[in-house]
C-alpha cells in the first residue's frame, strides 16, 4: 500500500533532474503522474521511464508554465486523461545568472516568468479542481538562493517570491482542504548545477566536491533528497502543515 495510491500528481519541469526524481518517488508510492515540461517528447520519454504501480498511468504533457493559455490547456488535458488531480509540484525552473549591471530585462522577465508566474498560473489552474473536491496538495520548489546569492538577483527574487506565494496561498486555500508548502533545495547534482560549473569553467566533479566541502553534512544533494521532502509535504501525514518552506540543503542555510 503506497502513500499515493489512487492519487494523481502533476509535476512541472519533470523531464529530468529534481522533477524527474520527484515523479519517480510519487510513482513508486502508487500515484499516477503527469510530467509537464517544455518539450512534449522529452516529457513523454520521462513518463515512460517511471516505475509505475499496477493499474496506474503516467503521461507527458508539453507546456510552458509561464504562458497562461499553455497552462490552462495542459490542465484540461490532464484532467480529461485522469479524471482529476490531487497533487501539484511547481518545479520547472531556469537560471539566467549575471551581476546586476550585466543583467538584461529579458533575463529578469524569463526567470520571473518560469518560477513565479509559472507557480501562480499552475496553482490557479489546479485550485478549481482542488476546491471542488475539498482536497489538494501544492508543493513549490524554492531555493537557498532565496536568501541571497551573488549573480542571481532575478532567481533569488523569484525564489523568495515563491515563499511569499506559498504563505499567502496557505492562508487562502487552507479552509478548502488544500495544503500549500515549499521546499528550498541547496546544491543538488543536476544538469542545472552542471551548467553552472560549465559557466564557471570548472569540471563538474570538482564543482560538486567544492560545494560538498562547504556543506555541514559534507556532501551535495541528489534529486532523491528533494523527492523525500516533497512527497512528505504532499502526503496526508503533513495535513497540519501549510504555508511553510522546508530547507533541504545539508544545513548550508544555517550560515556556519
Ligand atoms: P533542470 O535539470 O534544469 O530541470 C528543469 C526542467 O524544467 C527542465 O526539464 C526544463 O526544460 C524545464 N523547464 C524550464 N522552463 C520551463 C517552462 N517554462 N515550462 C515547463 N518546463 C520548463 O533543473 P533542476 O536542477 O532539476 O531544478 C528543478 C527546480 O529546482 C528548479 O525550480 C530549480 O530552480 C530548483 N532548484 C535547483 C537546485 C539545484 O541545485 N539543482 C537548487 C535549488 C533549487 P528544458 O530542458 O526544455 O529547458
Amino acid at each position: 500500500m503506497g502513500r499515493f495510491d489512487g492519487r494523481i500528481a502533476v509535476i512541472t519541469g519533470a523531464a529530468r533532474g529534481i522533477g524527474f526524481g520527484t515523479a519517480t518517488r510519487f510513482a513508486e508510492e502508487g500515484a499516477s503522474v503527469a510530467i509537464v515540461d517544455l518539450d512534449e517528447s522529452a516529457a513523454g520519454d520521462a513518463a515512460a521511464r517511471l516505475p509505475l504501480a499496477d493499474g496506474v498511468r503516467a503521461i507527458g504533457v508539453g507546456a510552458n508554465v509561464s504562458d497562461e493559455a499553455s497552462v490552462d490547456a495542459a490542465f484540461e488535458r490532464i484532467v480529461a486523461e485522469f479524471g482529476g488531480v490531487h497533487v501539484l509540484v511547481n518545479n520547472a525552473g531556469i537560471t539566467r545568472d549575471n551581476l546586476l549591471f550585466k543583467m538584461t530585462g529579458e533575463d529578469w522577465d524569463l526567470v520571473m516568468g518560469v518560477h513565479l508566474k509559472g507557480a501562480f498560473l499552475m496553482t490557479r489552474a489546479a485550485q478549481k479542481h482542488f476546491v471542488e473536491q475539498k482536497y489538494g496538495k501544492v508543493v513549490n520548489i524554492s531555493s537557498t538562493s532565496a536568501l541571497g546569492n551573488r549573480g542571481q538577483a532575478n532567481y533569488s527574487a523569484a525564489k523568495m517570491g515563491v515563499q511569499g506565494l506559498t504563505r499567502t496561498l496557505g492562508i487562502e486555500l487552507g479552509p478548502f482542504g488544500i495544503n500549500v508548502n515549499a521546499v528550498a533545495p541547496g546544491f543538488i547534482a543536476t544538469e542545472m548545477t552542471d551548467a553552472t560549473a560549465a559557466r564557471l569553467k570548472m569540471d563538474v566533479e570538482e564543482f560538486r566536491a567544492l560545494n560538498a566541502e562547504h556543506n555541514p553534512v559534507r556532501r551535495v544533494g541528489e534529486p532523491a533528497d528533494i523527492a523525500a521532502a516533497v512527497t512528505f509535504l504532499a502526503s496526508d501525514e503533513a495535513s497540519y502543515i501549510t504555508g511553510q518552506t522546508l530547507y533541504v540543503d545539508g544545513g548550508v542555510s544555517l550560515g556556519v
